[in-house]
């Protein structure tokens, strides 16, 4: 064995499952006899594992605010014990949970790689050995020089918070449009060691930060929208992330709509404009569309992810009840999630 200590929190997935008559489904223990009986995985240089499989075992659709919580403090209980940490998790929401952990998990100075497969551990041409090998050999001779939640997928390393599932049947099932690769897995490790978070060694103690009761949704605009659609979904949320058209711009010739919007506003809702297009930034002074919303006190989440900025507006209400705290922290880069435009910023 290595010399690395990593514990794997295995919260379900793919790459656990097993076919059953009502379609692939977690099967509870078949990932860690096949893990310990895959020589791969028993090899000198791998680090030493502990495995934790979550009960139940999730498709990663079925994950909620509360299962983030979960993990993270499930990493914290375990962090004197171990140098990094593996969470095994479905590739559907993998992106929100490498981003709400990137947020919640405050003064994280160990590395957190997020993983999972398209095709079964159990089967014969799985890519889920690959995935779950690299990321353990990366954390067994990087683990001291990084410090941040990752999602290691495919060939590649990827910052968790600017990660998007992009493809459902490639076996490159991520991409982070908007910032480089951590690194790109071939027949070397080439780390991109200039993004790379490494560890502050602040000597702050790990901190999970709990999700309050705030509850914050995602709104992806669409023409013909009606203005009672949106003010019905506001009208039940503290934070909104609105997918914007193209560079963040929304219909500012319906008059109804932008006053839905202005008077959620007021009223104290955060309204996040991030851009449909997966490459790009939201610049609101762009386009008059764009400025009407600025006015309306929508705020920029300038290239966030839609991932990134629900999460984010998540854990933000958990740290302040003040909107014009959230509003100015949400354009403000906490953990490497936005490259903010200075003509946007409040
Ligand atoms: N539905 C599965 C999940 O997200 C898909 C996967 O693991 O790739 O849990």
């Amino acid at each position: 064995m290595g010399m690395r200590k990593v514990y794997i929190a295995y919260t379900g997935g793919t790459v656990g499952m097993q076919p059953t008559e009502r379609g692939s489904a977690p099967a509870p223990g078949q990932l860690g006899a096949l893990l310990a009986s895959l020589p791969q995985f028993q090899a000198a240089e791998m680090p030493e594992i502990t495995l934790k499989e979550y009960d139940p075992l999730l498709d990663s659709a079925n994950m909620t605010p509360a299962d983030w919580v979960t993990i993270g403090e499930d990493l914290k209980a375990r962090q004197e014990d171990h140098d990094g940490f593996m969470v095994l998790h479905g590739t559907d929401t993998m992106a929100y949970t490498a981003s709400a952990l990137s947020f919640l998990m405050e003064g994280l100075e160990k590395p957190v790689i997020l993983t999972g497969s398209q095709i079964p551990l159990c089967e014969t041409r799985s890519d889920a050995l690959e995935n779950l090998t690299t990321g353990l050999l990366l954390i067994e001779r990087y683990a001291h020089r990084m410090s941040e939640v990752s999602i290691c997928f495919g060939g590649r390393l990827l910052r968790g918070n600017r990660a998007s599932k992009t493809d459902s049947e490639g076996f490159d099932a991520f991409e982070s449009p908007n910032h480089p690769l951590l690194g790109t897995i071939g027949i070397d490790f080439e780390l991109n060691w200039r993004m790379l978070r490494q560890p502050k060694t602040s000597g702050l103690p790990l901190r999970v930060r709990k999700l309050g009761d705030a509850s914050v949704g995602a709104c992806r605009l669409y023409p013909g929208m009606p203005a009672r659609t949106l003010g019905a979904f506001l009208d039940g949320v503290s934070g909104c992330v609105l997918e914007c058209y193209g560079a963040g711009n929304a219909p500012n010739r319906d008059a109804d709509f932008m006053k839905v919007l202005r008077d959620a506003c007021d009223s104290g809702t955060v309204i996040v404009a991030v851009p449909q297009p997966l490459r790009g930034s939201a610049a609101l002074s762009l386009y008059a569309t764009g400025r009407t919303l600025l006015e309306a006190g929508v705020v920029s989440g300038f290239d966030m992810t839609a991932e990134a900025a629900l999460t984010k507006l998540s854990y933000l209400f958990a740290c302040t009840s003040d909107p014009a705290e959230v509003r100015h922290m949400m354009q403000q880069n906490l953990r490497g999630e936005l490259t903010p435009l200075t003509t946007e910023n409040d």
